[in-house]
This record gives C-alpha cells, structure tokens and sequence, in this order.
C-alpha cells in the first residue's frame, strides 16, 4: 500500500489530504505539521478573529474528528526536519523517519523578521499564527499606542482591528504610499484614505529603526510613543527543507504547472511553491488563501498521476472596516499602463480595472458583490476591451 506525506499541515495541506481521499486514494496519508494545533486558514486572525467576532472553531479547516475518520495520520507539533530522497524517507523532530512514495511540500511562509536593538522585545509582535492573533487581541485596549511597521495587506487589517479596538495607530511604510507592491499607487491611495478617515496616521518613506520601552525610533529620527509594534513586512517561503534535499529553489520551490518539482516524487503547493502558472507564461509564488486552497488539492492529483494544469487566476480578498474587496490578478507596479473604474470610486463601491495595452491584466470589486467570476473570465479572455463600455456599469461584464 502506497504511502503519502505531507509536510506542513495548514489549509494546503488539509485540503490536498482531503483530496487524496475524495479521489479514492486508500493508500496511508501522514501528515506533518509543526503547530500544536490542527490545521486552521488565518485570514481570520486579521479580520473577525482578531476583532473577536468569529469564535475559535470557526478557523479549523476541518472538525476535530474528520482527520481520524479518514484514515489522516495528523502529527501535530511534529517538524519535517530533513528528506533522503534516494531512500524516500523523512526524518522529523521526534529523531523517527517516515517513509515516503510521494512528498507534498506545503509548509507555506513564515514571517520577515526585524533585526534593531529592541527587536527582541516582548512588545514586538508579529501576525502569523492563531497564538500570535490572540497576543494581539489582549493587547489591543482603548488607548494602546500601536505603531505597524509595514503598509501591506498584514499592517493594514491589524491597523483596521486596531482603530477598531480604539487604540492610537500610526502605521510606518518606507515606500511612497500603501499596498504599492501589492495594488500600485492608485489603488494603494484608495486603502491609505480609508484608513486616514478612520484615524490612522501614516508615515510614508520611513521605517522603525529602533524599539524602547514606549518608544519607536524611525529612520527620519522621529520618536513615536508605542505600546506595541506590530511587524508586518512580508513572508518568506519556508523552503530550506527542499533546498538541502538539494531539489531546485528559489524564491520558494520550484514546480511546473503540475505543482511537481524538480523531483518527480515531490510536489510543492500553497505559499512555499514558486510555480510555472501556464496563464502568465511565468513562475509566480502567490501567498493567497484560495492558492492554498485550490493548489493544495490540484498537487494532490498530481500526486495520483491525473493530468494537472494548475492556472487559476491569482485571487486575493480582505476585509477592512467596512470594505470588503476581491482582487482577481496580479496589479504590482509595471504590470499595467491604465487603470480604468466602474462606479463610485469616492463611494468605495467601485471596481478597479488595470489594463496593459488595452487588455484587463487584473481587476478589484470593492463593496460590488458577485462580479469576480465574471472578471477572472475577462482576464483569462486577454483581449483588449473598449474602455467605455469597460466602465459603464450598464453594460454586464459578460458582455464585453
Ligand atoms: C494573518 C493573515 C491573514 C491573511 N489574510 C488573507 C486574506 O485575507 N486573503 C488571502 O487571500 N490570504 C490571506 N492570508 C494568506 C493565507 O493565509 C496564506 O496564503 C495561506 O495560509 C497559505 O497556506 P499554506 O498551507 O500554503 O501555508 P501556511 O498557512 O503558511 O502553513 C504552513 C504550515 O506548515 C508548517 N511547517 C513549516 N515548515 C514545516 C516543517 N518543516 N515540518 C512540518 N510543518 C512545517 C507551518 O508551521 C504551518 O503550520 C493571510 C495570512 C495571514 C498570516
């Protein structure tokens, strides 16, 4: 009997177990995962978790039984700490090894971390597990003075949670504005007003140099009485596992749209995977929920020798005060010439179009509901549309 591992046990490597079962595979699933705790999704520890809003149980991927029930060997609190490949083994933390027939690497991202005297101090928080969304929770009481390092989509929704809970927030950002690698400057301005209007104070063009007790000091020199300072510059791939196990990394592993990396017996999904997304003609390592959620059980069918072309169109959505958003494409500056609105921008009920070279290369509904079907099928379409009709809201998007 053939027996799969899955090292990294969150939402795509959940979702790939659950697909090796759906697909009939009876074969013996053992899945690895460092956290002591069963596989959960962390949008949540930004938005309704961290504001208290949606209970503890709501994050689990699965319930509590489903792992027993369907023969899913969960190793909670377990590490993959190295591959043998040529004897198809693991070892982990316990010192055992785990036999293998084929690997699925999902051990995602782990946060970029500061390095500047202070950084090591308890009031320095990071935002990447249900244990980190909880420290943040307790902490955030009217009046505390957070300061955020990082104008990205983690700085932002805690900034939201923040206000939210009536702290003082003042966000720090060395680029020109927010979420510019992210969504460009124009729609970057979009999401840095919302905040201003809800009392966040931005310093753009600087970032924290230095941490004391109440104090953060910044590269402008500015000092900024913090309670806290909470670090949200960004993920790193967590693959040094496949790197010393000699399979080809960079930027994260790489696959082909198969999710299958440079070992035939090894696949790679979710945040750690860098793969050949056969739509962009590309490598793209895309840190979304719905990449772990869809590439998860796409790797698992590769696994079982089905033919897979994984090519989604990226798709990414928050949530923040009272926008919500979906974001289909990949807008980071230098990927478009134009960007195109239909509907009340000002209103925040509108939705964003970039464009290269007439042609829709990524589009935002932002408070417009049941739209981002029809925009993943405008961008798979790639060709160019008339812009009038692009952002005249009489015309249904299916009729471009
Ligand atoms: C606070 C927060 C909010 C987010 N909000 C959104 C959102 O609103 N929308 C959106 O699209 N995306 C969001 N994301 C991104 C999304 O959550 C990630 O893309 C997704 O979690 C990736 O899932 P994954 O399974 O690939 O990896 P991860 O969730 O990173 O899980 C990897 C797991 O592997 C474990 N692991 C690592 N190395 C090993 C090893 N050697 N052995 C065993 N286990 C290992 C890790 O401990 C971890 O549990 C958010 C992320 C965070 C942190």
């Amino acid at each position: 009997m053939p027996s799969y591992v899955i090292a990294g046990a969150s939402l795509a490597g959940a979702k790939a177990a659950e697909t090796l079962r759906d697909e009939g595979f009876d074969g013996g699933i053992v899945l690895i995962g460092s956290e002591s705790e069963r596989p959960y999704e962390r949008p949540p520890l930004s938005k309704g978790y961290l504001l208290g809003s949606d209970p503890r149980d709501s994050v689990y991927v699965h319930a509590a039984g489903w792992y027993a029930e369907n023969g899913v060997d969960l190793r909670e609190g377990v590490t993959v700490t190295a591959i043998d490949r040529s004897a198809r083994t693991v070892a982990i933390s316990s010192g055992a090894q785990v036999s293998y027939d084929r690997l699925l690497l999902a051990t995602g991202a782990s946060p970029r971390r500061l390095n500047f005297p202070g950084s090591d101090r308890e009031e320095v928080l990071y935002l990447r597990t249900v244990d980190d969304s909880d420290r943040l929770r307790s902490a955030f009481q009217p009046g505390t003075r957070v300061v955020v390092a990082g104008a990205g989509w983690i700085g932002l929704e805690t900034a939201a949670a923040a206000r939210t809970a009536e702290c003082a927030v003042t966000v720090l950002e060395p680029q020109s504005g927010a979420l510019t690698d992210q969504l460009g400057p124009e729609l970057g301005a979009v999401f840095a007003d919302l905040h201003r209007a809800h009392g966040v104070e931005f310093r753009f063009g600087e970032k924290a140099v230095e941490f004391r007790p109440g104090l953060v000091i910044t590269s402008g020199g500015a000092e900024i009485p913090a309670d806290l300072l909470v670090v949200g510059i960004g993920a790193a791939p967590n693959d040094d596992l496949a790197a010393r196990a000699g399979l080809e990394t960079g930027n994260g592993v790489l696959t082909d749209e198969a999710l299958r990396t440079s070992d035939p017996d090894i696949f790679a999904a979710g945040d750690v995977a860098n793969s050949f997304h056969p739509l962009l003609g590309r490598r793209v390592r895309v840190e979304h929920w719905a990449n772990a959620l869809n590439g998860g059980p796409a790797a698992a069918r590769s696994m079982l020798g089905q033919a897979v072309r994984y090519d989604p169109v990226p798709y990414f959505y928050s949530d923040q005060y009272d926008l919500g958003m979906e974001c289909a494409g990949l807008p980071s500056p230098g990927t478009y010439d134009q960007v195109l609105y239909r509907g009340d921008r000002d209103a925040l009920e509108f939705i964003a179009f970039w464009l290269s070279g007439g042609v829709v290369v990524a589009g935002m509904n932002v408070n417009v509901w049941d739209v981002s079907d029809d925009i993943q099928a405008l961008i798979r379409a790639a060709r160019p549309v008339d812009p009038a009709r692009l952002t005249n809201p009489d015309i249904p998007l299916t009729d471009l």
